[in-house]
């Protein structure tokens, strides 16, 4: 398909109709079209954006390609999805949480975009993990295990496979109605009884300011209603990290920690924060758990067994994950001067571990699953000078070279301690409750 007659009429400001998003989506999943012209209707959408009734069509057309899951049983499902962020790893945690209350949560999630960490990159460093799943397989493993994660492939989301490789490589990721119908067409197929969404805002956000999370929140919501799914979308800062970890391998050690009852504080908050949003749409309000039960349960140990369960199922196949490698050198960056941390700036602490090898420039790179950042400051606490910020696991001196300019610019220190900043901003509904 021959999409410049497209690419012009977006780009003369005209709204694209219904069969031309539909055309546009069949020629994108057959692999018709090249891929330049692919971008240039990408970054004319980018710059001129997409009306309501666009997102819907588009949201709807990307969705009806590809397998949908199947559904067993009577169990809830609930969905959950990030816009993306820095050390975001509560797939991992809310996955055997919420499942242990009999609901089943399916999780398709994505490579790591732009800047942000990718859940199913942080997963390929387990030997022999599978995330490419057929959707009978998916269907399979929610009915044993309540939960699992998996990838858009050739038979799961295929339109927003191409369209996501492509909005990373050509700089057109941060578009609301592109980032819309990126997230609700993957969770259509999904079979939902209603989705979590966590909208970050921020330094290591797709979104930026609040003002901007809170509108791509609305469009969520309004085209999660208009087609019929209940969402429930929480604000939430992404301004440093989540937790201590940024990278692969060290993130899912760090979930380990959390599961024993040592994870950080922050990365602890929001699973729970958004655990109770994800229940009360399962359970009902009236029938969810207090946070310090859900803390005790998440703490408490008895997860762990269920998750490496779940390993085991998406083909993993190693018995204790505390074993998962790391890059063999250690580089301590420390502190120019005495003071508190005042920021510690996501974004480029995420270009930091893309510099190492944790995530990709270019859509051919290959990830180091070993390499990566373990923060062991954050902002409010203090530090002296010549003590160390962040331990840099690192392959590649070269590569560190790349990042330690990142982390210069990430880290700022000041006199005096910031005022601490609660991690939920708000929590929108599509729906009663
Ligand atoms: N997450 C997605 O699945 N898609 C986007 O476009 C951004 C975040």
């Amino acid at each position: 398909m021959d999409l410049r007659p497209l690419i012009e009429k977006k780009r003369r400001g005209k709204a694209l109709a219904r069969d031309e998003l539909e055309a546009f989506v069949a020629a994108v999943v057959a692999g018709s079209t090249p891929d330049y012209q692919i971008s240039a209707l990408l970054m004319a959408i980018v710059l001129l954006g997409l009306d309501f009734r666009e997102t819907v069509d588009l949201t709807r057309a990307m969705a009806r390609h590809g397998e949908t899951l199947p559904r067993r049983g009577k169990r809830p499902r609930i969905g959950k999805h990030s816009t993306g962020g820095v050390g975001d790893k509560t797939s991992f945690l809310l996955g055997p949480l919420v499942a242990s209350y009999g609901v089943e949560v399916p999780l398709m999630a994505g490579r790591g975009l732009g800047h942000t960490g990718g859940t199913i990159d942080k997963l390929a460093g387990i030997p022999g993990f599978k995330t490419e799943l057929s959707s009978a397989r998916v269907g399979k493993i929610l009915h044993g295990h309540g939960f699992c994660i998996f990838a858009q492939s050739e038979r799961l989301s295929p339109a927003d496979r191409r369209l996501y490789a492509l909005r990373d490589a050509s700089g057109t990721v941060e578009s609301l109605p592109l980032i819309v119908a990126s997230i609700l067409s993957k969770k259509l197929i999904e079979g939902l009884d209603g989705l979590v969404m966590d909208v970050k805002y921020g330094a290591g956000s797709l979104a930026g300011p609040p003002h901007r999370a809170r509108a791509l929140a609305r469009l969520l919501l309004r085209v999660g209603k208009q087609l019929g799914l209940k969402v429930c979308a929480v604000l939430t800062a992404m301004d440093q990290p989540l937790g201590q970890t940024v990278g692969n391998n060290l993130e899912i050690l760090e979930c380990l920690e959390v599961l024993r009852g040592q994870g950080p504080r922050d990365l602890v908050e929001l699973t729970v924060a958004l655990a109770r949003e994800m229940l009360a749409m399962a359970l009902g309000r009236g029938r969810v758990p207090s946070e310090p039960a859900l803390r005790e349960r998440l703490g408490s140990g008895e997860l762990l067994a269920p998750f490496l369960d779940w390993v085991k199922a998406q083909g993993g196949s190693w018995q204790d994950l505390s074993s998962l490698g790391l890059a063999p050198r250690l580089f301590a960056y420390r502190a120019p001067k005495t003071g508190y941390v005042q920021e510690a700036h996501a974004r480029e602490l995420g270009l930091a571990a893309m510099e190492l090898g944790a995530g990709r420039r270019h859509l051919e790179d290959r990830i180091d699953p070993g390499v990566g950042i373990c923060l062991l400051k954050k902002i409010g606490d203090r530090v002296g000078r010549g003590e160390a910020l962040a331990d840099l696991f690192y392959r590649d001196p070269a590569r560190l070279r790349l990042a330690q300019p990142r982390l210069a610019a990430a880290f700022r220190i000041g006199p005096s301690r910031p005022a601490q900043r609660s991690l939920v901003k708000a929590i929108l509904k599509n729906y009663r409750s």
